[in-house]
């Protein structure tokens, strides 16, 4: 395949937008911080930092690497990649540095002005990480910029240095461009830097930077324009055919709001970093989003897309209409949040929505997507934490490493899962309740006339994030109801219960069936071959296997008599019974104890969502209209 050169349209697109927001910079009088990042051997996947620090009080100044970076609720550390590290004075004499702690460096005596130099080390492509190399540099800027307390809200400039030969107005070889939300700054570019500025710390954070030889589209809805920026493997022809299917996806999602947010540079960027040495992921930011992965558009365009209308959603649900716990970010701690369930379940709940309307998928993948949130939400860890609890986790399940062992895949599910279950129950019961005349749709319209569209009085900032009584409130006015909104709330997210979900779909014309109807069920026992048959997962309480004492590790020698091999034995001796007969179960715990007991099997509780006329029955009018009003194009 031929590699999509880069379309000059991008340069055109970002020339006027410079000088967007005279009010916000005029009243400043305080000095901007200045950096400029450089990429003299790309090759060996490091930049070069240089940052200017004026106008500063005498006192120590407390430099930083971030330990947490916008979008993602876990702790990262990036002082780790951080090396050769010096401060200058004006006069150009270096000063010492000390650490105060593992990620800061401290400099006194700087006389008003210092200069920091640092190399930092990247190779991850992902929406977290720093990724340099001789294609392009893909920079999250708290994986990449030192900054200073308390200097916040000072303007920034940012420069950009091509690698030798990848120059503007380069003869030997195709130039690197800057695509980001960062405005292009005010000072005319030269041919071999390209300049940028940001109004604040909170605005340079939030804007991710492709740096290479990308391909542009774009295309207006609305009057607002849309950028999409491609590095990877793909003919014209096939990026513009995902473009044209991005294009829905935006028209979608516009329309279940009513309106795009303004975007401060004057346009949304999305930037497809899609190269065979990428990590799969999506981020948000707020006017950008990152999306990384190693399929090709050719290979997956539908997992592309499912990005697409998930991170584009959150221009609206995150980025604006913001969890108060998010808000402002903080660098150096996570930030806690017992609201991820709407803030991300319910984009994870629009983005295949959004494919659905957009006519990209058809029911059956919706019905797909419902059975995994039906499942996720019907396993063990809802009886020991709720929907609220589980966002509080996200500190340490999203991108978290842990030493330890944790019993996670039995108390824990996905926010995005448990998020896009209550979603789902949401719309259907808000539809149900009205004939379809009230939905989740007109919720997140509420929520964002209230708390997103009144937007920030600082750039990069929220004047009015929500709190979870504020969700709630929401919910009684678009209702009607207050005691539905405060029933909701309480059984369902803050509260151990599972809606009535067979009765909810069936009204668009889904059934929930039970996967394997009349099938006997011990619980869902993974065993691997390791020094004997061991039980490769933790035991759910829920599972009729738990009390006799199975456990991870353990070596199983026979159920009901016969000796076992693997999971496939344990089918065939299941197909022999039914649910309320008992089985026996001989097995070996870690101390090498022998244990013999009993198991009262039940019936296999997996289900699958699929749309009535897959079984047997065609749809009702009444169905068909329903499905219509929820899944039917806007
Ligand atoms: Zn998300």
């Amino acid at each position: 395949m031929r590699r999509v050169m880069l379309a000059l349209v991008s340069i055109l697109l970002m020339a006027g937008t410079a000088a967007r927001h005279p009010g916000l910079h005029a009243q400043r009088a305080e000095p901007t911080i200045q950096y400029r990042l450089s990429f003299p051997e790309p090759q060996h996947r490091w930049m070069q930092v240089e940052v200017l620090f004026q106008g500063l009080a005498p006192d120590t100044l407390e430099l930083r690497m971030s330990r947490a970076s916008p979008g993602r609720y876990s702790l990262h550390d990036f002082a780790k990649n951080v090396y050769d590290v010096h401060a200058f004075a004006a006069d150009g004499r270096e000063l010492a540095t000390t650490r105060p702690d593992p990620y800061g460096w401290n400099v006194s005596g700087h006389g008003g002005r210092a200069t920091m130099k640092y190399k930092v080390y990247g190779d991850r492509v992902d929406g977290t990480y720093l990724a340099i190399d001789t294609t392009h540099a893909h920079i999250n800027m708290p994986a990449a910029i030192m900054w200073a307390r308390g200097l916040d809200d000072r303007p920034i400039s940012i420069e950009f240095v091509p690698p030798p030969g990848k120059e503007y107005n380069s003869r030997r070889d195709v130039p690197w461009h800057v695509m980001s939300q960062l405005e292009p700054s005010r000072n005319a570019p030269s041919n071999t830097v390209l300049g940028y500025a940001a109004p604040n710390l909170q605005y340079l954070m939030d804007s991710p930077v492709e740096f290479g030889d990308t391909a542009v589209r774009s295309f207006n809805v609305d009057h607002t324009t849309f950028r999409f920026v491609f590095h990877g493997e793909a003919t014209s022809a096939e990026l513009e055919s995902l473009v044209a299917d991005v294009e829905k996806v935006v028209r979608q999602e516009g329309a279940v709001f009513g309106e795009y947010p303004k975007y401060e540079p004057g346009y949304y960027t999305f930037l497809a970093d899609y190269v065979p040495w990428a990590q799969g992921d999506g981020m948000e930011h707020r006017n950008s989003t990152v999306m990384t992965g190693t399929t090709t558009i050719a290979g997956d365009r539908i997992s592309i897309l499912d990005t697409v209308a998930h991170e584009f959603f959150h221009c609206w649900n995150v980025e604006r209409i913001r969890p108060k716990g998010l808000e402002p970010f903080d660098f150096e701690r996570a930030n806690l949040s017992g609201e991820l369930w709407l803030a991300e379940g319910f984009t994870q709940y629009y983005g295949p929505l959004m494919l659905q309307r957009a006519g990209l998928v058809d029911v059956g993948a919706t019905a797909e997507t419902m059975t995994g949130f039906v499942e996720a939400v019907s396993g063990p860890a809802h009886l020991v934490r709720s929907a609220e609890e589980m966002s509080r986790m996200a500190a340490f399940i999203d991108g978290g490493r842990t030493e330890d062992k944790t019993n996670w895949s039995i108390t824990t599910t996905s926010y995005y899962s448990f998020g896009g279950a209550i979603a789902l129950a949401l719309d259907l019961t808000l539809r149900d309740r009205t004939d379809s005349r009230v939905s989740l749709d007109d919720y997140m319209r509420a929520m964002w006339r209230t708390y997103g569209k009144p937007g920030g009085s600082r750039e990069g900032y929220v004047d009015h994030p929500y709190t979870m009584m504020d969700a709630e409130s929401t919910l009684a006015a678009v209702s009607g109801d207050q005691a539905f909104a405060r029933d909701f709330f309480k059984r369902f997210i803050q509260g151990h219960e599972i809606p009535d979900y067979a009765r909810l779909i069936a009204r668009a014309g889904f059934v929930l069936r039970k996967r394997n109807p009349g099938g006997a069920w011990l619980g869902d026992l993974r065993l691997t071959a390791r020094n004997g048959v061991r039980v490769a997962g933790l035991i759910a309480p829920t599972w009729p296997v738990y009390r006799s004492g199975l456990e991870q590790d353990d070596v199983v020698q026979k159920i009901d008599g016969r000796p076992i091999s693997n999971e496939s034995d344990v089918s065939s001796v299941l197909r022999h019974h039914k649910p309320g007969d008992s089985v026996s179960i001989e097995f070996t715990d870690r101390t090498g104890r022998a244990t013999t007991a009993t198991v009262g099997l039940i019936e296999d509780p997996h289900i699958d969502i699929v749309p009535t006329e897959s079984v047997d029955s065609s749809l009702t009018d009444a169905q068909q209209a329903f499905r219509r009003q929820w899944l039917g194009a806007r």
